[in-house]
């Protein structure tokens, strides 16, 4: 099977797993895992922020973030098809409850004149707004890469304004890879981000929020609202500092097979790929074949390879440590051969 569907589905590397085997272990909650320690400020470290706290999830991450930096009762502005928004089950009215407001980007990227726009002023028929966020790389954009400058005037108007702004960095380091950049390029413009462990950089669990030393001592308690104090969990934070040292450099060949894939399927006349493939996802459209995404994708599965329906006519194709230059070169094949 070649498994396309997401950057998630990769297994831990066989130097996780004896990483997992030997970690020196204790009681997080006590504060008294060294592992742990020692990952959190690995990633504060490369992130460029005071201090960071390991989660269990993204959507972990991204919530805590919301609950640490809003009341109820506040409006946060972020993307229309950002995961927060679109893909988190509604937790931010669930648990924060918080309203959002939405902004369409261009690729993922919001324009810093529409935040300014949408900003709440003092009437008390208003909610405050209390947090700005954005997603880098932008999923549902396809992988696109917000650039560096985009979230440096996003960040202006946020600290003209006193708001926070958070970002969603599942996939930040592909973003620092597409462009040759160190991810602190990005994070500089931001007061907290959360990066994914789980996707790209192989880790079998986690992800990583980082920020102040104040954001932190809340967002630790947030955590441990949400039941997410966790115990030995040096077993996970083992692995996520491979992910941290030794996977992030790689992430270039996942854009590089990607590359491939999509060029591959564009010489296939029925298809079109619709994202601009700045990193390790290609987006398609398979409308001229006359068949919706799931037929599509349904088909696919009968060949052994998976990937993902992205929308009726879109299919989402992600690259990442478990495939190959040549199983990328059997899915083009084999598409070619079954949707002519
Ligand atoms: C995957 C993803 C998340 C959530 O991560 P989980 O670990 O699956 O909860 C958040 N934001 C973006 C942009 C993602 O791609």
């Amino acid at each position: 099977m070649i498994d396309l569907r997401s950057d998630t589905v990769t297994k831990p590397t066989e130097e996780m797993r004896r990483a997992l085997y030997e970690a020196e272990v204790g009681d997080d909650v006590y504060g008294e895992d060294p592992t742990v320690t020692k990952l959190e400020k690995l990633a504060a470290n490369i992130l460029g922020k005071e201090e960071a706290l390991f989660v269990t999830s993204g959507t972990q991450g991204n919530q805590i973030a919301v609950l640490t930096h809003t009341q109820p009762g506040n409006e946060i502005l972020l993307e229309a098809e950002s995961h927060i928004f679109y893909y988190e089950s509604g937790a931010v009215a669930a648990f924060a409850g918080v309203q959002t407001r939405t902004i369409i980007g261009e690729k993922g990227v919001m324009n810093p004149k529409s935040i300014e726009e949408f900003i709440r002023g003092e009437d008390q028929h208003f909610p405050e707004t209390g947090l700005i966020c954005l997603e880098n790389t932008h999923n549902r954009a396809g992988g696109a890469v917000i650039p560096v400058q985009n979230m440096k005037e996003i960040y202006a108007v946020a600290k003209e304004n006193e708001i926070p702004l958070h970002v969603d960095g599942a996939r930040l380091f592909n973003a620092a890879a597409s462009i040759n950049t160190d991810v602190t390029e990005f994070t500089q413009y931001c007061d907290t981000v959360q990066i994914c462990l789980s996707k790209g950089l192989g880790a079998p669990v986690g992800s990583i929020i980082a920020g102040s030393s104040e954001f932190i001592n809340s967002a630790r308690k947030w955590r441990k609202r949400l039941g997410g104090g966790l115990r030995q969990v040096g077993v996970l934070a083992a692995p996520g500092i491979i992910a941290l040292t030794k996977m992030r450099n790689r992430l270039a060949e996942d854009h590089l097979n990607a590359q491939v894939l999509a060029s591959g399927l564009t010489d296939i006349p029925k298809i079109k790929v619709v994202n601009d493939v700045d990193t390790n996802i290609v987006v398609i459209d398979v409308k001229e074949l006359r068949v919706s995404s799931d037929e599509f994708v349904k088909k696919l599965k009968e060949n052994d390879i998976l990937g993902v329906s992205f929308g009726p006519t879109l299919v989402r194709f992600t690259t990442h440590y478990d495939v190959t230059e040549e199983d990328i070169i059997k899915t083009i094949e084999t598409i070619r051969q079954q949707f002519k």
